[in-house]
C-alpha cells in the first residue's frame, strides 16, 4: 500500500500469547497470575472518584514511584515508571544504544521482544546461543564487541534463574568495559534474588520490573526501572519524546496500593512456587525434561509427541500452553504455573494424550 512508510511495511512486530474469546480454556499460556491482585487493589478502585479523571495525570508518576521506592529501598529519583514493562524496554533502546552503533547483545533464546526492539529503533544486535543446558553463555556475551546486554533473570522462556551473585559477577565485568546492563526481572518475585540492591553500586545496570505477573495486574500495564539518575534521566528524556503521561491516574493509585501489599504478594508467589515444584516432578516422571525454573511457568519438552502436538491435543482438550514454532523451542511448551486444580487437569490431559 502506498501510503505506509518503508519501517511499517518491513517491521516484524512480536506476536502476544493468543487471549481466544470463543471459548473458556484453562489458560496457561501467557504467564499470568492464577490469583486475584491483593484486596487493596478493589478497595483503591471502589474508592476511586472518577470526577478526578478529568484531570491529566501525574506525568512522572510521583506518587506511584514514591511507593515502589519505598519497597524496593531505593529513592523515587531512581525509579522510572512506564505503561508495561515492555514500554520501559522499548524506552531503553534508543536511551542507551545509538543506532546503527555499537549492539546490543543478548541471547538466542530470550524474551522476543528484544529482537523486535532493537529492529524497530535501528539497534545492531549481538546473538548469543544459550549452553546446552540452556543457561546463559555468560563469558561469551563478555567476549563480545558490544554496547550493553539485556539480561533476562529468569529467563524466558526457559525459567532457568541466576544468582544475585552471578549477575554481580557479570555486571561489574561488564562495567570494566564501559558496558550497560538491563536486567529484565519480569519474573524476579517468583525466585527473589533481584539485582535492585546491586543498582546502589553499580551505575551501569538497570533493573526492569512489572506490576503484571507477581501482582497479578496484567490488566493495568504498568512496569519500572529502577538504577542510577543518569540511566533514569535518559528514560524520562525518551519518555517525554513518545508520551508525556504514559501511566494514568487509575494505574498509579492501584499499583501503589499494590506495591505496599508485600505480604499479599509474597503469600501468592508462595503458592505458586510451590505448585511449580509439584508440576515441574510429575513431568519429569512423565518424561519431559524441564529445566529448574525460578519463574511462575515451566518450559518443557523432548517427549515421544513434538511441541505442537501436543499444543494442539492440549488445546482440543481445553488447555492452553505456549508454543513455538522455531529451532530448539518447537520440541517444546512453555507451561504457565496455574492454581492447584488447572495444574491437576493439565498433568491429566497430558497423561491422556502421551497414553
Ligand atoms: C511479561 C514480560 C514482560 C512485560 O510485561 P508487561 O506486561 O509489559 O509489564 C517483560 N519481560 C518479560 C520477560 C516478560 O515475560
Amino acid at each position: 500500500m502506498q501510503y505506509l512508510s518503508r519501517r511499517s511495511l518491513n517491521i516484524a512486530p512480536y506476536t502476544a500469547g493468543e487471549q481466544p474469546k470463543e471459548r473458556t480454556y484453562i489458560k496457561l499460556n501467557t504467564n499470568e497470575n492464577p490469583y486475584p491482585p491483593s484486596p487493596r487493589v478493589q478497595e483503591v478502585l471502589r474508592a476511586f472518584d472518577a470526577g478526578t479523571l478529568r484531570l491529566y495525570p501525574r506525568p512522572d508518576a510521583d506518587g506511584l514511584r514514591e511507593a515502589i521506592a519505598r519497597a524496593e529501598g531505593v529513592k523515587p529519583q531512581n525509579v522510572f515508571c512506564g505503561n508495561g514493562s515492555d514500554e520501559v524496554l522499548a524506552l531503553s533502546f534508543p536511551a542507551f544504544f545509538d543506532e546503527g552503533g555499537l549492539p546490543a547483545c543478548f541471547a538466542n533464546l530470550t524474551y522476543s521482544f528484544y529482537e523486535v526492539f532493537a529492529s524497530f529503533f535501528g539497534v545492531n544486535t549481538h546473538i548469543v546461543p544459550l549452553l546446552e543446558d540452556f543457561s546463559f553463555d555468560l563469558s561469551a556475551m563478555l567476549a563480545a564487541d558490544c554496547k550493553g546486554y539485556y539480561l533476562c533473570n529468569p529467563n524466558a522462556p526457559t525459567g532457568i534463574a541466576l544468582p544475585r551473585e552471578t549477575v554481580e559477577a557479570f555486571v561489574s565485568k561488564a562495567r570494566e568495559k564501559g558496558r550497560i546492563v538491563i536486567a529484565d526481572e519480569a519474573y524476579m518475585d517468583f525466585f527473589g534474588e533481584s539485582a535492585v540492591p546491586l543498582t546502589k553500586s553499580y551505575d551501569n545496570l538497570l533493573v526492569v520490573k512489572t506490576f503484571s505477573k507477581s501482582y497479578s495486574l496484567a490488566g493495568i500495564r504498568c512496569g519500572y526501572a529502577v538504577g542510577d539518575t543518569g540511566l533514569i534521566s535518559a528514560l524520562f528524556r525518551m519518555k517525554d519524546c513518545f508520551n508525556s503521561y504514559p501511566v494514568d491516574a487509575v494505574c498509579q493509585a492501584v499499583c501503589a496500593a499494590a506495591v505496599e501489599d508485600k505480604d499479599y504478594r509474597e503469600k501468592t508467589c508462595t503458592l505458586v512456587k510451590t505448585e511449580r515444584e509439584r508440576v515441574r516432578s510429575e513431568l519429569l516422571s512423565l518424561g519431559f525434561t524441564v529445566p529448574k525454573s525460578g519463574a511462575n511457568f515451566l518450559f518443557a519438552g523432548r517427549v515421544i509427541l513434538s511441541g505442537e502436538e501436543l499444543y494442539s491435543a492440549l488445546k482440543r482438550e481445553g488447555v492452553l500452553v505456549r508454543f513455538w514454532n522455531k529451532p530448539i523451542l518447537k520440541d517444546f511448551l512453555r507451561i504457565t504455573v496455574g492454581t492447584p486444580s488447572e495444574n491437576d487437569a493439565l498433568l491429566e490431559k497430558l497423561k491422556e494424550i502421551l497414553r
